[in-house]
């Protein structure tokens, strides 16, 4: 029996068990209250006198009605009480913000993802003249990326302007639109710049006290031929637009009578290359869009659409265990889903992937494949200010990305932290990651901002005039304060790892730290958890009811299909 009848028949149950002194005509006790209710021409006396003739031996389950009913109005009036406050609050930031004090350190904090968001909530802006810089005024919730590609969530839902969070924080913040081209460690300046929209280029310096590098990464493309002129990318929302853009195209140009049934085919075949969750999870939304909307609206090529995924490994999705790796495959192949492991993509033309597979006798060929959408979802690179630091320090070894030690501070630069998927250390680049990071960081900033004001504390340790650099005050305060050890290295705790699969069903490898156990769920089950836990991770409650919305509208009316 499905999850889906045993409780659609246990709610059944609960509902029956609530409704039947209403609805059982046959029972005394149901009759003495509709002649309560509805003979209003009848004495009081004769009514009450009837009603102690026919009452029912317990009155218990009305009086446990009327008080669930209490508790479930008093619980809904208390909801609407503070997502009232919440949105008053969001709508109504305090008017004072002081300005910046140049007797403070300036904190300057680059990118404004996962990392630096989270760092921005822990802070307290009091201790600090901070500024941020991204060239995207916005934050973007990247797990539902996928979802905005094929539409079942609208674009706008999952970003959350930067400004509304600084507008929040108790200091005024400085926010700037711009790159961060070049960092000079020596005399602590970073150079910010942006294009006007006059075709200018705007160049500024700021000097930082504390850096932070929270810059993320780009998409990795191994240098693969015809990539990025051919295929998507997912790893912005503007990628997303283009998908979806692309897949409009493709299904509008499918339509015409006089192509060959080849190409038709080839329009509406997507190809997703990349068998990390991201790739997956896109495979799994555009199978249920084709299942959901596109085959209704477009019954001509209902039988020419195709999904394909292809991986280079022998295997998708090597974070999750292997029995939810069997699970996918399996509801992959029931949803006519095409997973190709030990397949190497290795270049794109217009028309066709050339992939590199081996043959039954071991040898190594190249296949064409005709696609109409092609989206690249593999790894990541670091960005070229991340280039230009690693070669230009000695300490900097890995080209994957900066090394850090346990605080986040950058080997060979003082008073620079990095965090996030610019750093290479031992995590996988997962927003998981990186917001823990940034919540240490913000804590750690916390404690090194008050440091200062304890300076009598601690200056026996530091010569006259001498001004000491992060490093150095933290070995001092955790020598200062042995027993307590103000600063603990960064510890990354792993919650378990989330993917939504298609058709409602989804995959959760989940730690649980109290029984040291880890829990696999597959299915409806794990569906209901994947959407509440990004309900709840969402930025903000204006992102989590506009998702809410969205999909209650995408499984009342289906996916808008206009090609705007
Ligand atoms: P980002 O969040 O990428 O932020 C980088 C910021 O730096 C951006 O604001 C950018 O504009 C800015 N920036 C770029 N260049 C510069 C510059 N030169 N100067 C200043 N600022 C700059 N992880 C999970 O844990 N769970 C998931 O479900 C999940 N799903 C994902 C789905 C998709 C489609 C993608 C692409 C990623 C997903 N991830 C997920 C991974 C996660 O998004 C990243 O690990 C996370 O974003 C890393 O955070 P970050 O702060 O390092 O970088
Ligand atoms: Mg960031």
């Amino acid at each position: 029996m499905t999850l889906a009848k045993l409780f659609s028949q246990s709610l059944n149950r609960r509902v029956a068990g609530l409704r039947s002194p209403f609805v059982n005509t046959s029972s005394p006790s149901t009759f003495a209250l509709k002649a309560r209710f509805f003979n209003t021409s009848r004495p009081r006396a004769n009514a009450s006198s009837s009603a102690k003739q026919t009452a029912s031996p317990s009155p218990l389950p009305s009086k446990r009605w009327k008080i669930t009913k209490r508790v479930g109005l008093g619980l809904i009036a208390a909801s609407v009480f503070c997502y009232g406050v919440s949105i008053y609050r969001f709508r109504h930031p305090d008017e004072k913000q002081p300005f910046p004090d140049p007797s403070k350190k300036t904190l300057v904090i680059l990118g404004a993802g996962w990392g630096a968001t989270s760092i921005l909530r822990t802070i307290d802006s009091s201790l600090y003249n901070v500024v941020v810089v991204s060239p995207r005024n916005y934050f973007l919730f990247t797990s539902l990326l996928p979802s905005t590609a094929t539409g079942s969530v609208h674009s706008r839902s999952i970003v959350q302007p930067i400004r509304y969070l600084l507008r929040h924080k108790s200091h005024f913040v400085k926010f700037y639109e711009a790159e961060c081209s070049d960092i000079d460690k020596d005399s602590k300046v970073v150079e910010i710049r942006r294009q006007t929209s006059d075709g200018q280029e705007l160049v500024e310096q700021i000097n930082y006290d504390y850096l932070v590098s929270s810059v993320g990464a780009e998409t990795q493309t191994f240098g693969i031929p015809g990539i990025e002129e051919h295929g998507c990318f997912l790893k912005e929302m503007w990628d997303s637009q283009k998908i979806r853009t692309r897949i409009m195209k493709c299904l509008e140009q499918a339509q015409f009578k006089n192509l060959d049934p080849e190409t038709r085919r080839r329009y509406v075949h997507f190809v997703v290359v990349g068998g990390g969750p991201t790739g997956m999870e896109f495979a799994g939304e555009m199978a249920d869009f084709i299942k959901d909307d596109l085959k209704s609206w477009y019954p001509e090529l209902a039988n020419d659409f195709s999904v394909t995924l292809i991986e280079a490994l022998p295997s998708v999705l090597p974070m999750f265990s292997s029995k939810l790796r069997e699970y996918t495959k399996s509801l992959f192949a029931k949803t006519n889903i095409n997973i190709r492991t030990n397949t190497a993509l290795k270049e794109v033309t217009p028309d066709n992937i050339i992939v590199e597979v081996k043959d039954p006798e071991g040898n190594k060929v190249e296949e064409a494949i005709p696609f109409g959408l092609l989206v690249w979802a593999g790894g990541n690179r670091p960005r070229p200010l991340i280039n230009k630091v690693i070669h230009s320090l000695d300490e900097q070894t890995n080209r994957r990305g900066l090394i850090v030690d346990d605080y986040m501070q950058v080997n060979g630069m003082q008073d620079v932290f990095a965090l996030g998927d610019c750093t290479s250390t031992a995590y996988a680049p997962t927003a998981q990651v990186a917001s823990q990071q940034g919540a240490f960081l913000g804590q750690l900033f916390n404690k090194l901002g008050s440091l200062d004001f304890e300076k009598p504390r601690i200056d026996r340790h530091i010569a006259v005039g001498e001004e000491l650099d992060s490093a150095a005050l933290i070995s001092l305060a955790n020598e200062k304060h042995a027993s307590t050890k103000v600063f603990r290295p960064f510890k990354y705790s792993h919650q378990g790892s989330l993917a939504y699969v298609g058709h409602e069903k989804a995959i959760a490898d989940l730690n649980v730290p109290f029984l040291d156990k880890q829990i696999h769920a597959s299915g409806y089950l794990a569906f209901f958890f994947w959407r509440s836990a990004y309900l709840s991770e969402l930025y903000s409650l204006r992102n989590r009811t506009n998702v809410m919305l969205d999909w209650i509208r995408t499984s009342l009316f289906g996916r808008d299909i206009s090609s705007l």
